[in-house]
């Protein structure tokens, strides 16, 4: 595409770090909170919430580009001080929309990160001042824009002179009623390819409900997405606005606890929670601890699984491959140490795995010969 002059990809993908969060970096970032900033309370809940899932950033509109003119509009300047408080209080950044120039004069300096809404995604005029300021860019998809046109609205950005623009799918308008629009997760894929900026998926306005929230959130790691922005509700059914696909407090924070294995599987991170812990009860730490070892130990089982098929493939003098050990070692000693993990940990758990990797591989292998040699001389057939 010829006029991806800024927005186009010449080496490396780019990443953005706003105060010491890098979207577009090896983790995972995970933003939540309600479609709209409606008290100072339901700020809290929600900055709260997301603290304890792990999330980095709070969103919350105060100015809501609404489809019918009757609905809520936002509170505005009053919005902005519920949730610029609430994420400071719990030491999260925040995000919101901006609709003009007003509403972007007026949150400018407070916010760490401003969305331009699927809607606005074509007002050139909006896109050309929001290029002009030093703050992040989340740039929504159109509801009916090609990657093309997306794209395009986010180099009128970056030739405006702001860098830092984060492309962000959320669906768009297709022909099936059963959900709110279509996520189209191969624009994650179609976008990385084209473009060096990085990509989030918010699943909440794609699928307009909150069952299929979990699965997408995951299927968007797995396709490569650099974030995830979830709406989620104190209490969903009071909520103002989008209360059907906003997730309750505790659905944000068990789909929190399921992200780190998907993004494992894809070479990245996501650590859940470990932060915010208040409130929690030694009961529902417990439950934490139990659910995890329970993950552990039946990865562990597949991983013997596995391992005996390499043994089987292998011949018996060489099952201790230690040149692969040691790389496998360093890999997650480097996985664990950004992820807080001592190295000493991490070395001593994987030299007890390896150990038993390759006594299960020489038993294994022993059976299997000893197996191959009775079904060809049974035993009383010498
Ligand atoms: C929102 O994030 O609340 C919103 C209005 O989203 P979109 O612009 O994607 O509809
Ligand atoms: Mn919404």
């Amino acid at each position: 595409m010829k006029d991806l002059k800024l927005a186009g990809l010449k080496g490396e993908h780019s990443s953005i770090e706003v105060k010491g969060v890098t979207i577009g970096g090896k983790e995972i970032i995970l933003m939540g909170g309600p479609c709209a900033v409606e008290s100072s309370i339901q700020m809290k809940q929600s900055a709260e919430t997301v603290k304890k899932a792990g999330g980095r950033i709070l969103r919350g509109g105060v100015f809501k580009p609404r489809t019918s003119p009757y609905s809520f509009q936002g509170l505005g300047r009053e919005g902005l001080n519920y949730l610029v408080q609430a994420a400071r209080e719990q030491g999260l950044l925040c995000v919101t929309e901006v609709i003009d120039a007003q509403s972007l004069e007026l949150v400018v300096d407070q916010i760490d990160i401003i969305q331009i809404g699927a809607r606005n995604m074509q007002n050139f005029e909006l896109l050309k001042m929001v290029g002009k300021i030093n703050k992040p860019i989340i740039l929504k998809r159109g509801l009916s824009a090609t990657i093309e046109e997306w794209l395009l609205a986010a180099e009128y950005i970056l030739s405006a002179g702001n860098p830092n623009v984060i492309l962000c799918e959320r669906g768009i308008r297709t022909y099936e009623p059963s959900t709110r629009n279509t996520l189209d997760l191969s624009a994650v894929g179609v976008a990385k390819e084209l473009s060096h900026l990085p990509v989030i998926v918010d699943p909440s306005h794609a699928a307009g409900r909150r069952d299929l929230i979990s699965s997408l959130s995951k299927a968007a790691i797995a396709a490569g997405a650099d974030g995830l922005l979830i709406e989620m509700h104190p209490n969903p059914a009071e909520a103002t606005s989008d209360g059907p696909q906003s997730l309750y407090p505790e659905q944000f924070v068990q789909l929190a606890r399921e992200l780190g294995i998907v993004a494992g599987s894809v070479s990245r991170v996501f650590a859940s929670g470990g932060q915010g812990d208040d409130g929690e009860t030694l009961e529902s730490l417990r439950s934490q601890i139990d659910g995890i070892d329970q993950t552990i130990i039946e990865r562990l089982a597949v991983r013997m699984q596995i391992v005996r098929k390499v043994g089987d493939q292998k011949r018996l003098d060489r099952v201790k491959d230690t040149s692969r050990e040691k790389e496998i070692i360093q890999r997650l000693v480097n996985l664990g140490t950004e992820l807080q993990l001592s190295p000493d940990l991490v070395k001593k758990i994987y030299a007890l795995i390896f150990e038993f990797s390759v006594q299960s591989q020489i038993k294994s292998k022993l059976t299997k010969e000893k197996d191959l040699e009775l079904s060809l001389y049974p035993v009383g057939s010498k």
